[in-house]
């Protein structure tokens, strides 16, 4: 995985926590950001240039299509798989694995030429699961793996153009953190924990891991749209995450609010804020709207990454689960009536959101991958040849 976003780490989380759960101390699983820790530059430093990319959208448009054909994102990342050879299989050599789960689009290729390298190809299960919803980049899609996990119908035709067998194709859905489908959470006890207003509802305003899109000008409209003047007192709550965008946190956090705002950083217990609000407004990444739709929160989008985001917004917006808008005070409008005389619209797209839920993907994920496993023999027969020592699976 890679902190490129919150998605790819969450989604990792997920398939982590759900080996736990269902095969126990079975399995010894490391989320490792493979590029970070065992590459070079550019690949180590991925997280910045992506940030940086996304703050001059443009730039992001073009890489992203220019990469498209496979000739060039191919060449590209084998003269990188070249040159940081001796790296990777160190990084191999460490965690000796049975099984390499990617999660992000540029981490097929590089680790899959160092394993036919080291003829380890046949011999370690290699899987991929997708984390975008609709319009992703062609690096997911690599024909080598023993499984590619579309999180919809739509990725998965794309796979097929790309030249995948319909044998190393599942479609389950996105991989959710159990957390937000095993727990059982109670609004009204999760607003007592997270210190909220017991009684009004709540809007949760968040722009994915960095805290993207117009998080600012949306919740100061917010703040205006959801204080009744005439009555002089609030109609709404309004939870602001801006996750790893401390800028953000601290300039929202110096104003003066009408309504009971609550601002906070990177949160580690997503399902809990999810859980004691009423709707979300988010950018249109597919981790939070997946997350959103098992917990029944009507979406408002207002924001899309150019290129893997664009197709998201369809998905919600097509299947009744949201809408789109770009405007803050539009937004700002709609939650109040939502808020207000139209709170049985509220509802119905809170049940279309329901019915789009995928909460039970992440388990039959893992269900595969060990089924996978079992088919590759016992595992523990694995030998690296960059090591002396067998690699004894717990
Ligand atoms: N997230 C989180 N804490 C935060 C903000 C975001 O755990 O404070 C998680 C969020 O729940 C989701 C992921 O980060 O799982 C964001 O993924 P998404 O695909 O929506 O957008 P990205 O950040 O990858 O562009």
């Amino acid at each position: 995985m890679s902190d490129t976003g919150g998605g790819h780490r969450a989604s990792a989380e997920a398939l982590r926590d759900a080996f736990r759960i269902e095969f126990g101390d079975d399995y010894k699983v490391f989320v490792k950001d493979l590029f970070k820790d065992h590459a070079g530059w550019p690949l180590n430093n991925m997280e910045r240039s992506y940030k940086f990319m996304l703050k001059h959208v443009q730039l992001w448009k073009v890489a992203f299509h220019s990469t498209s054909p496979r000739w060039v994102h191919n060449s590209y990342l084998a003269a990188l798989a070249a040159f940081y050879a001796t790296k990777f299989e160190a990084g191999l050599k460490k965690y000796k694995p049975d099984i390499i789960i990617s999660v992000h689009p540029l981490m097929q290729h590089i680790p899959l030429w160092v394993l036919k390298w080291q003829a380890l190809q046949n011999r370690v299960v290699f899987v991929t699961v997708i984390t975008d919803l609709n319009t992703c980049h062609p690096t997911w899609f690599h024909t080598s793996v023993n499984r590619c996990y579309c999180p919809s119908e739509e990725v998965s035709k794309r796979a097929l153009l790309e030249g995948l067998e319909p044998s190393q194709i599942r479609v389950f859905g996105l991989p959710i953190r159990p957390s937000f489908c095993r727990a059982v959470l109670v609004k009204e006890e999760l607003r007592k924990e997270l210190d909220m207003d017991p009684e009004l509802p709540a809007v949760l305003l968040m722009g994915g891991g960095e805290g993207m899109g117009p998080v600012k000008t949306t919740a100061r409209a917010l703040g205006e749209s959801l204080f009744d003047e005439e009555l002089g007192r609030p109609i709404g709550q309004l939870i602001v995450i801006c996750g790893r965008n401390k800028s953000l946190s601290s300039t929202l956090g110096a104003l003066e609010w009408k309504i009971p705002v609550k601002i906070r950083g990177f949160e580690t217990q997503m399902e809990k804020w999810m859980g004691a609000c009423d709707c979300i407004i988010t950018k249109a990444g597919p981790g939070t709207i997946a997350e959103a739709l098992i917990r029944g929160l009507p979406i408002i989008l207002n924001d899309f990454i150019p290129g893997q985001e664009v197709g998201n917004v369809p998905y919600v917006v097509d299947n009744g689960a949201g809408v789109f808008s770009k405007s803050p005070k539009e937004t700002a409008k709609l939650v109040a009536q939502w808020f207000g005389p139209e709170s049985g619209e509220l509802k119905r797209i809170s049940e279309n959101a329901l019915k789009l839920a995928q909460p039970d993907a992440v388990f039959h994920i893992v269900q595969d991958i060990h089924e996978l496993a079992e088919k590759q023999g016992p595992l523990s027969r694995i030998s690296y040849p960059l090591t002396s020592t067998f690699y004894q699976s717990p």
